[in-house]
């Protein structure tokens, strides 16, 4: 194709991107046809769109794993999502792709979840268990196709196909016969590189676990003496940090190292090529036992600690009673969205508007709706 004939955009991506990437002009586009913006491509509007989202900013008030009385050290819901974009952006610039559309999936990819983490879906879950459940996943998708009103012309975000896909893809990841893009597949591998790293790190803050206690397991004890053989006498401070700098370099360099070679080896020419192979985007066997290994521990001695479960129960407890208020008296939603409660129903409606909000909020009006009606 003649240079002449690409935009900067096209051009730009041309000079970086891999053959396997998505480029911009292979997009399928959007459900409502727009012109393209004059330097900005399609995946950097959607970036964009995401960032200047209400359910984005909101995520600043949504917790991760810990609440917010436990301090202000550890990750919010916002906090997490950045530095999945930032792993992700730096896998997916290593390897070229395509770093706008990653940085859209990262962006958008916690927007749908509910006041205190996945206690929260859990509960609400419950509560819609006779019209199809609650998935936080799901509801990024309404949230991004219906919920956001920020154009005259449409409601929702009108997101390219690509990352509405991506999206989708992570509500059944057995589901779709072909396989994900591979930035698709790249923002989900970045999602538990971090987690991994930051829930480790937060925990060992809190005094939940300690580091000692943690050095049984595999990937934890080599990254520690990774970290010894350039530092002799690190206090125990500087040691939990120097140790999550580790996990996440032990872990992007392996993603890099392990697809690189793959993709030399495979030499796809497109991203259908990609797709319709048998390539899946991970780390190699033996990262990935140590990091199932990690991940047991979390479960068992972070997530369900007991400090945790009380505080898990109460807000389970909250947003189920919250939810049953809403049911017996509609007349409490806020004006605007009395026209979508008739839309889709009340218990519906109690779903989603419980579901957007941050977790201060959800304490707030549970006090004023059902503590002190
Ligand atoms: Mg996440």
């Amino acid at each position: 194709m003649a240079t002449e004939s690409l935009t900067w955009v096209d051009q730009r991506e041309q000079l970086l991107l891999a053959p396997y990437a998505m480029f911009s002009n292979q997009s399928r586009g959007r459900v409502h046809p727009e012109t393209e913006h004059p330097y900005r491509g399609p995946f950097q509007r959607d970036r964009d769109r995401i960032l200047h989202s209400s359910a984005y900013r909101r995520l600043s008030g949504k917790m991760q794993v810990f609440t917010g009385e436990m301090g202000d050290y550890h990750r919010t819901r916002l906090t997490h999502t950045q530095e999945v974009a930032t792993v992700a952006r730096t896998i997916g610039r290593a390897l070229g792709l395509n770093e706008d559309l990653i940085e859209a999936l990262a962006l958008m990819h916690d927007i749908g979840h509910p006041p205190y983490g996945h206690a929260g879906e859990d509960a609400l879950n419950e509560c819609a268990a006779d019209f199809g459940g609650f998935s936080h996943n799901q509801f990024a998708l309404t949230i991004a196709t219906e919920l956001e009103f920020r154009y005259n012309e449409f409601s929702g975000l009108n997101l390219t196909h690509e990352v509405l896909a991506g999206q989708t893809c992570r509500i059944d990841k057995q589901k779709s016969g072909q396989r994900p893009l591979l930035e698709v597949q790249l923002v989900d591998a970045a999602d538990s590189t971090t987690y991994d790293a930051h829930d480790t790190d937060d925990a060992i803050k809190l005094g939940l676990v300690t580091l000692e206690e943690m050095e049984s397991l595999e990937l934890v004890r080599e990254s520690i003496a990774h970290v010894r053989q350039h530092y002799t006498a690190l206090n125990e401070e500087l040691m939990r940090k120097a140790l999550v700098h580790r996990l996440i370099e032990r872990q992007v360099t392996s993603l890099i190292a392990n697809c690189g070679k793959e993709f030399q080896a495979r030499d796809f020419s497109s991203y259908e090529d990609a797709m319709n192979s048998d390539f899946v985007l991970g780390h190699d066997a033996e990262l990935n036992q140590q990091k199932q290994e990690l991940e047991r521990f979390l479960y068992a001695r972070v997530y369900r600690h007991p400090n945790l479960v009380t505080v898990r129960q109460q807000a389970q407890q909250r947003l189920k009673e919250m939810f049953q208020r809403y049911c017996d008296a509609p007349e409490l939603f806020p004006r605007k969205y009395q026209d979508r409660a008739e839309k889709i129903g009340v218990p519906r409606m109690a779903i989603e508007y419980i579901a957007g909000m941050t977790d201060r909020f959800c304490e707030d009006v549970h006090s004023a709706i059902v503590s002190q009606p």
